[in-house]
């Protein structure tokens, strides 16, 4: 009998069966419909020996140390700063919009204050900051919106910025300076040797077995088990009763290229022009040497595997309903990117699956009290 079945070996599945395993000596079956482990942040070497990311690139950031030090005893860490670039009016320049950018693009050469001036004079009143149109308009006017927002959002979501919450866009902040960094959080590093390997490590405990190849509900009645965690789609699991919540996906076109450098930085997004979103390079993140290099170049498309929850408010309202389901429904807990319907980074993943962790825990211990007080009230 296992103490828990877990569906879905990315991170939430893969932290939880960890701590369960190793934190509390449970045993645990984990589960996955694919033929690997790690979930979206999957890697391998690709037939030239080069480390690719399977579901798009993967670039690990976080402020949170107790989550940088728990993954850190899995693998060793490169650090890494991720860069990106944006193709605009024919030239290539920083994204996040900063100082640079705006002087590359207008001609200019604007001190900090100055970059703040020109862009409170560009900046659209809003009374309240709703989609994701007001988001990037209040803040950079509607010119720079059109160049590195409007279309590269309708692109990636199918959908108008005005039609996606303000916290899809906020996501990318306007800086007055140089730092061209994408993201500036104090933990930025990628596992040294890739996220499967430190999977790997993660899941290597005698009381974790795993399943690949299975979709949990063809087995979910054959084996015995106490309690079960689902990371998959919410509304799968539910059958779709109030219907499919809406997802976006990505093709992923992978290339060789027959050199060493294909461009000047890890990613170039490409806002306007292009039917793909972005480029990146591959060695850039994992810091490989070859002399070869392998891009991925990002489609969004409708239909295909869930990789993106859509944060519009009629999707919440759905989402709600399947969640209210997933409370009332015994012995199952729900976590994840997916399980959640939460457009989490990996590091928002790995801190809700620990804090589900204590959840259980706690849970387990109130129950023991319970039991323990009605134990004594029944022996007098
Ligand atoms: P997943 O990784 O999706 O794992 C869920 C698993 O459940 C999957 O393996 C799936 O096969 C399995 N499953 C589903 N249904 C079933 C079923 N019925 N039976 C059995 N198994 C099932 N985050 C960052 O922090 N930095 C980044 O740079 C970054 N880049 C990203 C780029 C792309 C293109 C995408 C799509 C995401 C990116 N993310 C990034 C987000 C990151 O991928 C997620 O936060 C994280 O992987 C979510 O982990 P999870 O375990 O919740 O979900
Ligand atoms: N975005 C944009 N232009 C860019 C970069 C981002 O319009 O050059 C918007 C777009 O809506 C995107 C969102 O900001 O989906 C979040 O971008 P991020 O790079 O964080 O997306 P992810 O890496 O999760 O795909």
């Amino acid at each position: 009998m296992f103490d828990y079945l877990i569906a879905g070996a990315g991170f939430a599945g893969a932290v939880l069966a960890e701590r369960l395993a190793a934190g509390s000596g449970k045993k645990v079956l984990l589960i996955d419909k694919r033929p690997h482990i790690g979930g979206n942040t999957y890697d391998y070497y690709n037939n030239d020996g080069i480390l690719v990311h399977k579901y798009g690139p993967h670039i690990f950031h976080t402020n949170c140390r107790d989550i940088f030090d728990y993954l850190g005893q899995f693998t060793e860490w490169r650090p890494y700063e991720h860069r990106v670039l944006a193709s605009v009016d024919g030239m290539l320049v920083p994204i996040p919009i900063n100082m640079d950018t705006i002087n590359r693009l207008y001609g200019l050469s604007l001190s900090a204050e100055e970059v703040d001036r020109f862009l409170q004079q560009k900046a659209e009143k809003k009374e309240r900051v709703i989609t994701s149109e007001d988001a990037v308009t209040s803040k950079v006017g509607r010119e720079l919106y059109e160049k590195f927002f409007k279309n590269y959002t309708r692109k990636q979501w199918g959908l108008d910025p005005s039609e996606l919450d303000a916290a899809v866009a906020a996501r990318i902040p306007t800086r007055n300076n140089r730092d061209n960094r994408y993201f500036t959080d104090t933990y930025q590093a990628m596992p040294l040797h890739g996220y499967t390997r430190m999977f790997e490590q993660m899941l290597n405990h005698p009381n974790i077995k795993i399943m690949l190849n299975t979709d949990y509900k063809d087995v979910v009645d054959d084996i015995p088990f106490k309690e079960m965690i689902y990371t998959g789609p919410i509304d799968y699991f539910f059958d779709y009763c109030y219907g499919k919540l809406p997802y976006r996906s990505i093709e992923f076109k992978f290339e060789t290229i027959d050199k060493e450098v294909f461009q000047p930085t890890g990613t170039v997004n490409y806002p306007n022009e292009q039917a793909y979103t972005r480029i990146t390079e591959f060695k850039y993140l994992t810091g490989q040497q070859h002399s070869k290099t392998s891009v991925v170049y990002e489609f969004p498309k409708a239909e295909g595997d869930p990789y993106y929850p859509v944060p519009r408010p009629e999707n919440m309202g759905l989402y709600k309903r399947y969640q209210l389901l997933a409370s009332s429904t015994r012995n199952v807990y729900f976590t994840g990117r997916l399980g959640t319907y939460r457009y989490y980074n990996m590091d928002q993943v790995v801190g809700q699956s620990l804090a589900l962790y204590k959840k259980i825990l706690s849970q387990k211990e109130n129950q023991k009290h319970v039991n323990g007080n009605k134990f004594t009230t029944l022996t007098p």
